[in-house]
Order: C-alpha cells, then sequence, then structure tokens
C-alpha cells in the first residue's frame, strides 16, 4: 500500500459523454440502458443537457436524480439563461445543489428568432457564471466549503453570431475571468481549429482546461442537422463516403475511423481529454471508444496542462 502511495498518479485523458433527457417514459428506459453502458467505460462524468427556457426541466431532474441515485457517475448540468429570469435561475441553480450536483455548464442557449426577453434575462452566458459564483457564496454552508465546477461552452469554429473568431476567444477570457473552471469546445472537425482555439485562448491569458468535444461522425443526417444548428460542417469527403456506404455496418466503420483519427490528432497534440455527443446512443459513441484505447494516452506527469505542444 505504501509503494501504491509513493507512485505518481497515472492518468487518463479526462472522457465525458453528453446525453439528453428522455421526452418520455419510454425513451426514459432506454436512456436508462445508454447510461448503464456508458458507465462500464468509467467516465469522469456525464453531461446532461437542456433546453432553454426550463422547456423541460422535470425531465433534466429526473435524468440528473437517476445519475446521482443509480449510478456511480457524477452528473455535469447544463443551465441555459435564454428565456429564464434571474429568479428562476438562482431556483433552478440551488434545486440542483440540493439534490448534490456539484458540477454546472452556464450556457446562453440560442436565441429563438421571435424572441422576446424576459425583464431581467442575461443577454450572456457570462452572467450565468457569476450567478452560479454568488449562489456558491450564499450556499458556502451547504457546500461545506467546497466549490461548484463551472464549465462554459468554446467555439474552435467560429460561433454563427459572432464577428470573427478573435472575438469568440474574447468572450471566452470574460467567462473564464467571471469564474468558469473549464471550457468544453463546440464540434469541430480539424484539429487544426481545436489547437488555434487553445493557442490564442493561452495568448489572452485564459488557463482553463479547454475539452474538445466530438460526435461520432457516422449519421449523415445527423451531421447536417448539426450544420444547420452550429454553422460547423463536416467535410464533404466524409459526408459523401458515409451517404454512398454500403450499408449500416460500412457507415458505422467508416465514421468511426474519421471520428478516432479526429480525436487521436488532438490528444497527439497535448488535448487533455475527450467529450463525446453520444445523442444518447452508446452503440457508436463505445466504438469510438474502442477503437481509440484511451489508456495509451495514460500519462504519470501530473504537470500536463492539456495543452496542444
Ligand atoms: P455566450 O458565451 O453568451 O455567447 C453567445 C454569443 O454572444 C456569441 O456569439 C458571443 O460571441 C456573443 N457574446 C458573448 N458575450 C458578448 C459581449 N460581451 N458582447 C458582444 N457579444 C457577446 N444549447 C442549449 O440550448 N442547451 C444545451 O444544453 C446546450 N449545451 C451545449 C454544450 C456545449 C458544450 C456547447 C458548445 C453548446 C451547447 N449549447 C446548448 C448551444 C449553445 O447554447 C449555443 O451555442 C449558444 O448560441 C451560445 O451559448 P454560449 O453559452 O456560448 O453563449
Amino acid at each position: 500500500a505504501v509503494a501504491l502511495l509513493d507512485a505518481p498518479p497515472r492518468r487518463r485523458p479526462a472522457l465525458s459523454y453528453e446525453l439528453f433527457p428522455a421526452r418520455s417514459g419510454a425513451s426514459f428506459e432506454r436512456l436508462q440502458q445508454t447510461v448503464a453502458q456508458l458507465e462500464q467505460t468509467a467516465p469522469d462524468y456525464v453531461s446532461v443537457t437542456s433546453r432553454t427556457g426550463y422547456q423541460n426541466f422535470a425531465r433534466v431532474l429526473e435524468l440528473t436524480d437517476h445519475v446521482l441515485g443509480e449510478t456511480r457517475l457524477r452528473p455535469l448540468v447544463h443551465l441555459t439563461s435564454v428565456g429564464a429570469r434571474r429568479q428562476h435561475l438562482v431556483a433552478g441553480i440551488e434545486a440542483l445543489l440540493d439534490r448534490g450536483v456539484r458540477g454546472i455548464l452556464a450556457l446562453r442557449g440560442d436565441v429563438p428568432e421571435d424572441h422576446v426577453p424576459e425583464e431581467d434575462e442575461f443577454p450572456f452566458a457570462r452572467y450565468l457564471v457569476e450567478l452560479i459564483r454568488e449562489v456558491e457564496r450564499d450556499r458556502s454552508a451547504l457546500l461545506a466549503g467546497g466549490r461548484i465546477a463551472v464549465g462554459v461552452a468554446a467555439y474552435p469554429v467560429r460561433h454563427p453570431e459572432s464577428p470573427t473568431r478573435q472575438h469568440d476567444i474574447e468572450v471566452l477570457v470574460s467567462k473564464a475571468r467571471s469564474g468558469a473552471d473549464f471550457a468544453i469546445t463546440q464540434v469541430f472537425f480539424d484539429p487544426a481549429a481545436y489547437c488555434d482555439l487553445v493557442a490564442r485562448a493561452r495568448r489572452a491569458g485564459v488557463d482553463i482546461p479547454l475539452v474538445p468535444g466530438f460526435v461520432p461522425a457516422t449519421d449523415p443526417a445527423r451531421l447536417q442537422r448539426l450544420a444547420e444548428l452550429s454553422g460547423v460542417h463536416a467535410p464533404r469527403e466524409l459526408l459523401h463516403a458515409l451517404e454512398t456506404a454500403r450499408d449500416e455496418t460500412d457507415r458505422r466503420r467508416i465514421g468511426t475511423r474519421f471520428t478516432v483519427d479526429l480525436i487521436r490528432g488532438v490528444l497527439d497534440a497535448g488535448a487533455p481529454g475527450l467529450h463525446l455527443y453520444t445523442f444518447n446512443r452508446h452503440a457508436e459513441a463505445l466504438d469510438v471508444l474502442e477503437a481509440l484505447d484511451l489508456g495509451q494516452w495514460t500519462t504519470t506527469d501530473t504537470r500536463h496542462t492539456g495543452d496542444p505542444r
């Protein structure tokens, strides 16, 4: 035991999965199976998405309670500020803390076209980060001195509303200064885009980990929808290969290989981990994990900063 304690800790890259809450009782049953399958890979946490304006908060809590009560996993719960009043955000944060949630991803959310903002609605995610820190201070007794891990979004490919990529960096600086502990990136399809984001962020003084996010790129229809929502387009050659695949097995093989190569590119460059957008489908995520063999990036270097070299 003493030798074990003397050994420097070995650290695998961080691993997390994104799940969205169920839409019905039947889909919640399927979702529980997915959570059980993903749990076998011992992720550091699973993230639980939420729709804007508290539209599905009861379902968010349902999945969160399942993760907290029935698994050994830690949830990272997404909160969005669009369509929410400040007092509702405070109530939401408190409801999460009371359940034992200690990780929140602070987001603005996409603004619907005909949106009429609430009276005291936050225009940007940074204010939600500040609010979470405020509630944390007020609830310090409950937290027994512990902290809430607050994450934010980062964009290797320019955010659709942002005038320039440098503006995205300025926004990331403001979110880090407001108290974010880490960021998870939007999808991207070129390792250079991620490495460039990290280099620019570091030059601007952002020193929090920037965890790259990936979608298992096996379904061309899903990639098209993702492009419409996020403005991030998958390479044309990949879409063509997926669309002309012989069958489902061939499509999964092509998409998994592309995704694994992309993840290898950023892990080789020093990324601190990976976050998989699962779309509640464990099979594709597990294909990626198996082919990736994460253990090979295990490091004993505790000074590892997670910076692409
Ligand atoms: P912000 O950081 O506030 O940025 C929003 C826009 O405002 C950007 O264009 C930014 O450049 C601009 N901006 C910010 N600050 C300023 C300023 N001071 N002056 C001028 N312009 C500024 N959406 C959901 O609805 N639910 C989810 O669960 C969800 N999960 C996500 C998880 C991840 C990891 C990511 C990357 C995105 C997620 N999204 C989710 C989508 C996200 O809500 C959208 O991308 C949204 O459009 C921006 O959110 P944000 O938190 O990045 O906003």
